[in-house]
Order: structure tokens, then C-alpha cells, then sequence
């Protein structure tokens, strides 16, 4: 399976990785190795972590909603009439968020547009453990306060 750096960096990180095994409560790796050493592909079944074994994609999609869904939490949204104005994590930036019936929720943030753009190709398998639906932590503020 060939995964873009792009998503890589977006969707299974070292440290993502790292953060999701210690939560599935998978820290044997760490007697050994720590999180730069952590080597990681996509595979049919799931994440291959070469230092810790398979994350399945169901594990990983859970991870994303739980994480979305708690960031999403603390980020101040505006409601419009056509959408949401969700505040940037991580600086005074807003993204704009819409949802549509026909084409689900949209925002335009570059995690967004690049899951939107990548996942039902690069990474079936976990777009399937999405239930196919693509979304980013404003995405889930506005879901949040809709
Ligand atoms: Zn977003």
C-alpha cells in the first residue's frame, strides 16, 4: 500500500503512533525504543509498527474520533446561517465548517482537505474503518454545538 508522506504525517505519525499504543496500553516498545525509532506502514489490516506489531484501523479510527471530539470541545465556535466559524487550536486563524446533507460535513482547514483528498484512495481500509466519513477536530466543534 503506498500512503503519501502528506497523510502519513496526518493520519500515523510517530507520535500519534506513540500516543495511541500507550493508550491501548501497549508500552513493552519503550524498554527499548522511543518514539523516533518507531517505524510504521500501512497495511491491509491495520498500522504495522515494526517495534510494537499491528493497530488495527478500527483502534486508529476510534483514536481519531475520541481525540476530534475532545479538541473539539474547547474550540470557541460561531454559528452562521450557512455554517460555523471554528477557532484554530493553535493560533487566532477560524476555518470554516459546513455541512451538507448531500455531501456531509466540510471544513477547510489542510488536515481536512488533505483526508478529503487522500484517505478513499490511499488508505481504504481505514476510510472504511471511518465509516467514510472525513472529519477534523472544528468539524467536530461544530457537530458539537449544531
Ligand atoms: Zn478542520
Amino acid at each position: 500500500m503506498k500512503v503519501s508522506r502528506q497523510l502519513q504525517s496526518q493520519v500515523f505519525s510517530n507520535q500519534l503512533i506513540a500516543e495511541l499504543l500507550i493508550r491501548l496500553g501497549r508500552t513493552k516498545w519503550m524498554e527499548k525504543y522511543n518514539v523516533h525509532d518507531l517505524h510504521c506502514e500501512a497495511w491491509a489490516v491495520g498500522i504495522w509498527v515494526k517495534q510494537a506489531g499491528i493497530i488495527s484501523y478500527k483502534d486508529l479510527a476510534n483514536f481519531w474520533r475520541e481525540t476530534a471530539a475532545a479538541i473539539g470541545e474547547f474550540l470557541p465556535a460561531e454559528k452562521l446561517d450557512f455554517g460555523w466559524l471554528v477557532k484554530s487550536m493553535k493560533s487566532d486563524k477560524r476555518y470554516f465548517v459546513h455541512f451538507s446533507r448531500f455531501t456531509g460535513w466540510f471544513c477547510n482547514c489542510m488536515k481536512f482537505k488533505c483526508w478529503h483528498n487522500r484517505i478513499s484512495e490511499e488508505m481504504p481500509q481505514f476510510y472504511k474503518a471511518l465509516n467514510s466519513k472525513i472529519f477534523c477536530h472544528h468539524v467536530a466543534a461544530a457537530y458539537q454545538m449544531r
